[in-house]
Order: C-alpha cells, then sequence, then structure tokens
C-alpha cells in the first residue's frame, strides 16, 4: 500500500555485483516505538491501528485497537488524547487528530453491530471486580478474553461510574456508553447492580474467588468550611451530576456560582448553564494558566456564556448571595488574600473541590498500605494483600478515564499470570522513533481535519452532544495524515533507491528482506526511508 501523502522512487535498475563482503556497516529492517504509541495511558497500539485505517481496512483496525481499549467510542469523546501530544506530526504542522479516528472507529463498530470474539479457553477461575466503572469493566473485559470467568459488583444502578455519573452527556451520550458496556458483557461477564461491597473479604470468601480487582474510584466530595446561613444552598458537584441521571434536574436557580478549577467545575457550570441559569459563575482562586482544567473544556465554557472569576475565594454564603475575597499572587506565585470583599448573586454554591476514596469496604484486610486516602500498590497493580489487586482512581495516579482503563489492562494481566503461578512480563520496548528519525521532507502538507461543533444557540440550552465526529472521508485522510513513525508501510523506497538491487520485495503485507551478498552498506536505504523503519549496524565479523 502506497500512502499518499509520500513521495516514492521507482525501483533502481543498476546491474547487482557481490558487493556484500566491503562493508562496515550493514542495514536492518526494525520496529520502533511510536511516540503516540508510548503515550497512549491504555497501551494502544496507534500506529497499527492507524495503518489498517488508512487503508479503509476499519474493522481490522477496530480489531486491533480493542486488544488493548475496549471502549473506542468512550475514548474519542472523553480522553484528553496525550498521544496526540507526543505525536511525531505536530513538528511538521500539526498532530495526528487520533483521537477522532478512534472516535470514528468506535462509533462505526456500533453502527455495524461488530461484537468481540468469545474466548476459547475456560481457566476455571473466578475473579471478582469490585466496581463498573471504566477500570473495572477494562479489567473485566481483559480478564474475560483470557478466560477467567468474571463477576462485576457495581454498587450502583447502572454500570460506567464517573463515565455516566460524572461526565455529562453533552460530551458522552449515553447510547454509546451503553453500547460499549454491553458488547462487554457479551462475552460473559456477569454484572450484579446495586450490589456494594461492604468486607472484600467476605464477599471473595462468599463467592469463592480466586482473586480479585478493586476499581471502587473516588466519590465522596471534598468540602471546603464555609460560613453559610441557613437558607444557603450549598451542594456538591458530584451530587449535581449524579442527579443528572436520575427523572428530576436538580433545582439550582437563576444564578449558579461553582467553587473549584478543574474539569469537573467546568462541567458543573456547562450543566448550569443548560439548566437554565442566566449566570454560572465559576470562583478560583489562582489564575488561568494554574487552573488544573483543561484548555479546550475553559475555552467551551466560555464560548456557552460561563462567567470565570480568577484569584478569589468564597468567604461566605447566604441565601441568595455570596461573598468573595480578592486573592493576590505571593513572589512564589501563591494566592494570598488581599482583604478586597465584593458581593456575587448566588441562588446555589457547588462545591467542586475533588474526591476522596471510600475504603471501608477494605477494612481489616492485613497488609494494605494507604497513603493519602488511597491503595497502594506494585507493578503489577497488587495490593500488600495477595490476590487483591486495584486500580483507576482509588490509586495513585492521574484520574482519567484512560489511565483507568490502562489499569484494567495491567491489572488483568498480571492476575492472569498471578493465578497461573507466574509473573507477567511487559514485551521489551523498542527504541523510540523520535522525530530526527523520520525524513519529514516524504510527506507532503496535510492540515488536520476538524471536527464538527454543534451550534452555540443548541449548546446552551440543550445537552445534545457537543463535538460531532468524523465522516468516512476526513476519517480517512486524518488517518493517512500519519507518518509510520518507526514502522514500515511499504512506500518501496528502500526497493526502489538501492543501487545494488539488494532489497527483496516479499509481497503486500509481508514487507522487505535485505540480500546481504548484494548490500555494500552504502546506507542510501536509511537516508530515503521516510519513517526511520531501518538503521545502520556495525557488520558482524
Ligand atoms: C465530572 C467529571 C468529569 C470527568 N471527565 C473526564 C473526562 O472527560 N475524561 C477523562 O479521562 N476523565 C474524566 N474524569 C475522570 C474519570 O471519570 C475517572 O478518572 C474515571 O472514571 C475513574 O475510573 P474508575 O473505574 O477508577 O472509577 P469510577 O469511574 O468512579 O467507577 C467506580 C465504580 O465503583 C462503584 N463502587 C464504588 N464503591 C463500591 C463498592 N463498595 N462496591 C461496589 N461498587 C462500588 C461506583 O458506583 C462506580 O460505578 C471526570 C471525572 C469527573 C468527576
Ligand atoms: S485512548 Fe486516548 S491516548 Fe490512547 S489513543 Fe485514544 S485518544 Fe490517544
Ligand atoms: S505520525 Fe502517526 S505514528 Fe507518528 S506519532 Fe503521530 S500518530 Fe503516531
Ligand atoms: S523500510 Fe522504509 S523505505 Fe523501505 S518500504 Fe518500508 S517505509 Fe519505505
Amino acid at each position: 500500500m502506497r500512502k499518499p501523502f509520500a513521495i516514492t522512487l521507482d525501483p533502481g535498475s543498476s546491474l547487482a555485483n557481490h558487493t556484500g563482503t566491503w562493508r562496515t556497516l550493514r542495514p536492518e529492517y526494525v520496529d520502533r516505538l511510536p511516540p503516540c504509541n508510548g503515550a497512549c495511558p491504555a497501551g494502544e497500539n496507534i500506529q497499527g491501528w492507524l495503518y489498517h485505517a488508512e487503508s479503509g481496512e476499519y474493522e481490522a483496525a477496530w480489531r486491533l485497537l480493542t486488544q488493548d481499549n475496549p471502549l473506542p467510542a468512550v475514548m474519542g469523546r472523553v480522553c484528553y488524547h496525550p498521544c496526540e501530544t507526543s505525536c511525531n506530526r505536530a513538528s511538521l504542522d500539526s498532530a495526528v487528530g487520533i483521537n477522532s479516528v478512534e472516535r470514528f472507529l468506535g462509533d462505526e463498530a456500533i453502527r455495524r453491530g461488530w461484537r468481540f470474539d468469545i474466548p476459547r479457553t475456560v481457566s476455571g477461575r473466578r475473579i471478582l471486580v469490585v466496581g463498573a466503572g471504566p477500570s473495572g469493566l477494562s479489567a473485566a473485559y481483559h480478564l474475560a478474553r483470557l478466560g477467567h470467568a468474571v463477576e462485576i459488583h457495581e454498587a450502583g444502578p447502572l454500570a460506567g461510574g464517573m463515565m455516566r455519573f460524572g461526565i455529562p452527556k453533552y460530551r458522552l451520550p449515553r447510547v454509546v456508553l451503553d453500547a460499549e458496556v454491553k458488547r462487554i458483557l457479551d462475552l460473559g461477564v456477569v454484572l450484579k447492580l446495586n450490589t456494594k461491597i461492604k468486607s472484600i473479604q467476605e464477599a471473595m470468601r462468599l463467592g469463592r474467588f480466586d482473586a480479585a480487582f478493586l476499581a471502587v474510584g473516588a466519590h465522596i466530595a471534598k468540602r471546603a468550611y464555609i460560613p453559610a446561613g441557613s437558607a444557603a444552598k450549598v451542594l456538591d458537584a458530584l451530587s449535581v451530576l449524579r442527579s443528572m441521571e436520575g427523572k428530576e434536574a436538580p433545582l439550582l436557580g437563576r444564578c449558579v456560582v461553582v467553587y473549584g478549577g478543574g474539569n469537573t467545575a467546568i462541567d458543573v457550570a456547562r450543566t448550569a448553564k443548560r439548566l437554565g441559569a442566566d449566570e454560572a459563575v465559576i470562583v478560583y482562586r489562582r489564575t488561568r494558566e494554574k487552573m488544573p482544567a483543561h484548555d479546550f473544556e475553559v475555552e467551551e465554557a466560555l464560548q456557552e456564556g460561563v462567567l470565570i472569576k480568577w484569584l478569589s475565594t468564597i468567604k461566605q454564603a447566604s441565601e441568595s448571595s455570596i461573598t468573595v475575597e480578592k486573592m493576590k499572587l505571593d513572589e512564589k506565585g501563591f494566592p494570598q488574600p488581599t482583604g478586597e470583599l465584593e458581593t456575587l448573586a448566588a441562588d446555589a454554591v457547588v462545591l467542586a473541590l475533588g474526591q476522596d476514596v471510600d475504603l471501608s469496604l477494605l477494612e481489616g484486610v492485613p497488609g494494605l498500605e494507604v497513603k493519602d486516602g488511597v491503595v497502594q500498590v506494585g507493578p503489577n497493580m497488587m495490593t500488600g494483600h495477595a490476590g487483591i489487586f486495584a486500580g483507576g482512581d482509588m490509586v495513585p495516579a492521574e484520574r482519567t478515564v484512560t489511565v483507568a482503563v490502562g489499569h484494567g489492562k495491567k491489572a488483568a494481566r498480571h492476575i492472569d499470570a498471578w493465578l497461573k503461578g507466574g509473573t507477567y512480563a511487559k514485551e521489551k520496548n523498542h527504541e523510540a522513533a523520535s522525530f530526527d528519525k523520520l525524513n519529514p521532507w516524504y510527506y507532503s502538507d496535510a492540515p488536520k481535519s476538524v471536527r464538527p461543533v454543534l451550534d452555540l444557540v443548541r449548546r446552551q440550552s440543550t445537552f445534545d452532544e457537543v463535538v460531532k465526529g468524523l465522516d468516512e472521508a476526513n476519517a480517512l485522510y486524518e488517518a493517512r495524515r500519519c507518518l509510520s513513525c518507526g514502522n514500515c508501510f511499504e512506500c518501496d523506497n528502500c526497493y526502489g533507491v538501492c543501487p545494488d538491487n539488494a532489497v527483496i520485495k516479499l509481497g503486500p503485507g509481508k514487507r522487505f528482506q535485505f540480500n546481504y551478498d548484494y548490500c555494500k552498506g552504502c546506507g542510501l536505504c536509511v537516508a530515503e526511508c521516510p519513517c526511520g523503519a531501518i538503521k545502520m549496524v556495525p557488520e558482524e565479523i
């Protein structure tokens, strides 16, 4: 297959004369680790699935992608795509829209009803997964594919965790989430809803489970002490967002103040706007540069009319107003009070100050280490108690859906190995395919495709999805922007430029091989390979 954005040469026609013996260096085909793959917390083989997608082989692409991550349609909507931040193409024009192609594949799979293959082996081992958030679902999926009998016990009435009870519908429509959850359950995973585990050891004993994976998330809203009159309405962000899944939307009033600076604060403020608030104001004690919320989410919120009061803290709340104090940054960049006060109208104050983990199910379990409110795990995701593994928001890590999914996969592999009495060893990482390994001039300019966005009026008044997906033509185009960093994409350049006809073409999908009888080690193939898939190594003596 040829890449439309790569300029390729025709095969050379020089006469081959056995020059190989003069070499001091010889070329070798290599597979390097593309930076995108290295940056995906779910460990996806992005370059690999983009390679299928750019030939229009969408099902093959989806199947390769879901070997690592069972939730591509969800990911394509909520992942903060660190893969794109690391993409080599950003040094050329702009990063490949990996996340939008992933979403296209996920949506295509739902539309066409693609299903996972049912595992052929049955291990006879039983594993308890606690919590049906992204981490629990991912672990269940990978464990089921390894042939284990998996039961998920979920405290809530529906699966999804924070994907359902946190992330608003305008970012993740529930039909998408439902379809991807169902596909995992179709593998034979048993899901028990409204089943809160109070003691993990007792649950394991009663259910005769051989191992457990805990992924209970972080659901206890942090509070701040704000002197408030008895009539003041002070709520927490998680309760507000959770009640959006119920029959009745929460009553917040016309002026809503949100206290905090993370993505949750942004989600609540945008939700308040959609529920009809005239004013949704975020009060944050630091500056925009210090705000933990992602820039694009802040931007979207501002477009929808959310106001942000920087460098401010709430001093007091009453029935229909709050008092805020202005802050100023000290020499070290920390906010300090100024004593300057201001009154803002507020029918409700929503606290979005982060979440703690409810670890009560672990009470009395020997060997566990809890530090800073989260459970410590080893490199194999096992807690200090043999057979009890944990991941997602309840362990020390960045709190994102993708990290949670990655933990689920990693834990599943280690649980499987542990049950077999062994250890799981990750494949050794290949050498990195950094930008300097590429020949960027081979790739023509191809600006990134932009995802369509819902018009502003509907964004402010409905929960319709804001960011839309790419159509097939755009998804194909976007996949073809991939430079295939460090992995041969069969452009034929090495075959074409070799003056000694020392490159043997093995046929479509089989790549190439060197005929060292003829190769004199000139290194032209290395110099002309667009993607750094050949390297020179010292000649074996
Ligand atoms: C408002 C909000 C928006 C967010 N937006 C994004 C985003 O856009 N992108 C992103 O990557 N991340 C986002 N996050 C973070 C992300 O949602 C979490 O990091 C992720 O869901 C953590 O996954 P988890 O599986 O560890 O836990 P959770 O998703 O919290 O799931 C835990 C599950 O365990 C269940 N459970 C708890 N205790 C028990 C028990 N004792 N017995 C049985 N079940 C139990 C819970 O009911 C829940 O269903 C957001 C978070 C919030 C709060
Ligand atoms: S899950 Fe996120 S980081 Fe991984 S490929 Fe998808 S968008 Fe990129
Ligand atoms: S160009 Fe392709 S292979 Fe290279 S980092 Fe970007 S997405 Fe990955
Ligand atoms: S090794 Fe490089 S030059 Fe040769 S066919 Fe593959 S991508 Fe092209």
